[in-house]
């Protein structure tokens, strides 16, 4: 049975960590803030715009609030967007995705002032990622790295596979697990033979938006398994991993609820703070 890592358990140790620097800086005068734009009320996105703020109470974090109508205009969100640049009391900006259909997420993204953009998907800031010298983290694939590490895994010289190419999780994971010395394969819907690829895997990152894709048939006996997947069925959250099957046969693996999802949030507390402190040029 595989060992459970527990990214509640985790993402309370950070936040309290990302507090205790938050407290020393408001003592210095310097009060860390985070502007949260919200587009529509896409029932999904309102969770998790809730579950931030909430997270932004628990650091001693300020937060600002935007919620705009679902038929925003492009321009609006952007002058929004330039004002919020321009807010000494703002440390960090997020717009939650996806927009509706009218606003180009792209310009949008590319309109966040990059030394604010704590979700760290402005190109500048992609860029820094590639190169390895980046000053925010990419929240989600940083999360899981943590809950990696918690487990004492090792990455370097390790097979690594991951599952989903996307912007936001996939590929900033293949790229922090590669600086971390992982022999990493990459996989999306045009892989073929992707069970054999997952299945040689000692650590395994699941980011493919279809519940309990990964079976245990594609997984190798022992391996570390992070499931990124939050997709709802019945109301009820379930990831991309079959979880009771491949908990019988990975040496690790993450729960959804209770694993990345509380992790990617207690990642952008710390680009927030981050962001605060001046970090990010
Ligand atoms: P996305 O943009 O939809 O990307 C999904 C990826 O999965 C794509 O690269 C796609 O391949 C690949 N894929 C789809 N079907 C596949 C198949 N049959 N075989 C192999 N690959 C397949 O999704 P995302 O934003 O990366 O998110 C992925 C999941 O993680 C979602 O459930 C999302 O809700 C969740 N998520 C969770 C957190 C968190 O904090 N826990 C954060 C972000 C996202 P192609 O590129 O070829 O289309």
């Amino acid at each position: 049975m595989a060992v459970l890592i527990d990214g509640k358990a985790l993402a309370a140790k950070v936040k309290a960590e990302v507090r205790l620097e938050v407290d020393a800086l408001r003592a210095q005068g310097v009060e860390p803030g985070l502007a949260v734009v919200i587009v529509g009320d896409d029932p999904a996105s309102r969770i998790y715009v809730n579950a931030k703020k909430k997270a932004c109470e628990a650091c001693n974090i300020r937060s600002f609030e935007y919620a705009l109508p679902a038929g925003t205009a492009e321009g609006d969100l952007l002058a929004l967007v330039a004002k919020l640049n321009a807010d000494p009391q703002v440390s960090g900006i997020l717009v939650q995705l996806p927009l509706p259909p009218q606003i180009d997420e792209g310009k949008v993204i590319a309109a966040v002032a990059p030394e604010k953009d704590v979700d760290a998907f402005h190109p500048v800031n992609v860029g820094r990622i590639m190169v390895g010298n980046y000053g925010f983290l990419p929240c989600t694939p940083a999360g899981c790295l943590e809950l990696i590490d918690s487990a004492g895994v090792e990455i370097a010289g390790k097979r690594c596979v991951v599952i989903g190419r996307s912007n936001i999780v996939g590929k900033p994971m293949a790229m922090l697990l590669l600086h971390r010395h992982g022999t990493v394969t990459v996989c999306h819907s045009r892989t073929q033979n992707l069970a054999e690829i997952a299945r040689g895997a000692d650590i395994l990152v699941a980011a493919v938006g279809k519940a309990r894709f990964v079976t245990a048939e594609m997984v190798k006996e022992g391996a570390a398994v992070i499931d990124v997947g939050m997709n709802r069925e019945d109301g009820k959250l379930c990831g991309d991993v079959d979880f009771e099957a491949v908990a019988l046969k990975a040496g690790y693996i993450t729960p959804v609820p209770g694993g990345v999802g509380p992790m990617t949030i207690a990642m952008l507390m710390k680009n927030t703070l981050r962001a605060a402190k001046g970090c990010v040029r």
